[in-house]
């Protein structure tokens, strides 16, 4: 038992978050109270027939924070441990980071409690239909637009895209970002959460000071957002010395090709028993002496009790919510400089963005274009929160938070309290 228990509920986390940013706002105490609750939230029970002919129960959830500053945006979880809560801080820190990139969003998130590692390809087709008719009276272009998250990809947002635009007789692109190119999806939008997460760990190293050549690089959670981010650091010439998935890590000082750690996760399903290096724990992992850690896993993996062993000198949040407010201050006081996760994992939702604009308008971007826009925005967002971090003496976390808050409690006050 620890002594003095803190809460890892991320919604207690993530309201307290907002606490310690509003102080330094001159909000009105009704626009805060609005602020730190979701709008809307929607919980379904659903049934599903499973291969072997029985129909199994399931447990969603649809989440929307806030709409003040445009319809709903936030991604979709399939995970055994998802609760109502964790989509609760998942969808509050959506708004957050819409706001700090400054695109016209609010926030939402979805999650349905299921172990998709343990069902077939068709089992999580109809699940995926069922839970679409189950909340669609919630999402739609205008009012909110769900996108890939922890187990879920391209392929789910097909199956979703398919479903809402059955029910409607027509064909719907824009109710879903994330899917594949060939039906409306965005070039660079696989990429974009890794690539942002390169962009702000490079500004930081910039900033700071330190040498991007040779910096050596720890990924926790070796995904769509860790796996690409290494790749993407990789090749800007950083050293990735350590990956892991939930299977465990890998470390090789000397460094590993990400690229071809990913071709190993593809055959194996797991980075462990990668040639060449000695395998680790994801305790272990993030304790490593590096010069950038990426957490791009889950919440809380960073917390009061390891904070203080961490020996990275800059943490890029490719997660949402791997650390804790505990671990923050300690990692403040340590002189770490930690890129928040309403910043570093931005960039996956501002190509959801582009993907957005791309459908409604049919007409569709390079590549090219698409990766320069994301970086203008990230280099910009980073700049806005580095400055305010240095103007108020507050950690990147809490000025992320100042300037998202503002703009959506401006917003909300812009438009008035109804009626
Ligand atoms: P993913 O399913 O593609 O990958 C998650 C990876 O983490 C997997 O390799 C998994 O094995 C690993 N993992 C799970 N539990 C772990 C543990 N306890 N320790 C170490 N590794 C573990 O998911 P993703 O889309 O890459 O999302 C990862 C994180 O990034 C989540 O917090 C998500 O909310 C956040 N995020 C994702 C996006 C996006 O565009 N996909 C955007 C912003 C933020």
């Amino acid at each position: 038992m620890q002594e003095n228990p803190v809460s890892e509920n991320p919604y207690e986390i993530a309201q307290r978050q907002f606490d310690n940013a509003a102080k330094y706002l001159d909000l009105k105490a009704g626009i805060k109270a609005k602020l730190r609750l979701p709008k809307r939230e929607l919980t379904v029970n659903f049934p599903v027939k499973m291969d072997d002919g029985s129909i199994k129960m399931f447990t969603g959830h649809r989440v929307q924070h806030s709409l003040a500053r445009g319809p709903a945006k936030g991604g979709i979880r399939y995970h055994p441990d998802v609760t109502i809560d964790e989509v609760r801080a998942l969808a509050m820190w959506m708004t957050w980071k819409c706001a700090v990139v400054g695109i016209p969003y609010g926030g939402a998130k979805g999650g349905v409690v299921c172990n998709p590692k343990v069902m077939s390809e068709r089992e999580l087709e109809r699940l995926t239909r069922r839970y679409t008719s189950e909340i669609i009276m919630l999402i739609g272009p205008e009012s909110d637009i769900p996108a890939p998250d922890v187990n879920t990809n391209a392929q789910t947002m097909a199956w979703i895209m398919d479903t809402y635009s059955m029910t409607k007789g027509y064909s719907v692109p824009a109710v879903v970002t994330g899917k594949p190119i060939e039906i409306g999806g965005s070039l660079g939008r696989r990429e974009a959460t890794g690539r942002g997460v390169m962009f702000t760990t490079r500004d930081a190293l910039k900033h700071l000071g330190m040498p991007i050549e040779g910096a050596r690089v720890v990924v926790q959670g070796f995904g769509n957002v860790g796996g690409i981010g290494a790749q993407l650091l990789q090749e800007l010439g950083c050293t990735i010395i350590a990956v892991s998935d939930s299977q465990g890590g890998i470390y090789n000082p000397k460094g590993l090709d990400a690229e071809d750690v990913m071709r190993h996760k593809a055959e194996t399903r797991t980075v462990v028993g990668y040639p060449g290096t000695d395998k680790i724990t994801n305790e272990e992992l993030l304790e490593l002496d590096c010069e950038v850690l990426v957490p791009a896993a889950l919440e809380n993996e960073i917390t009061q009790e390891n904070a203080d062993r961490i020996k990275a000198r800059v943490i890029a949040e490719g997660a949402n919510g791997p650390t804790t407010p505990e671990a923050d201050d300690i990692l403040f006081d340590k002189g770490i400089f930690v890129i928040p996760d309403v910043l570093a994992n931005a960039g996956g939702v501002t190509v959801s963005y582009f993907e957005w604009v791309q459908g409604l308008q049919s007409f569709f971007w390079s590549e090219d274009e698409v990766n320069k826009n994301l970086e203008k925005i990230m280099v910009r967002a980073f700049q806005d929160v580095l400055a305010i971090s240095q103007r108020r003496e507050v950690n990147l976390r809490i000025a992320a938070y100042i300037l998202a808050i503002d703009r959506v409690a401006t917003a909300t006050l812009l438009r008035g309290i109804y009626p």
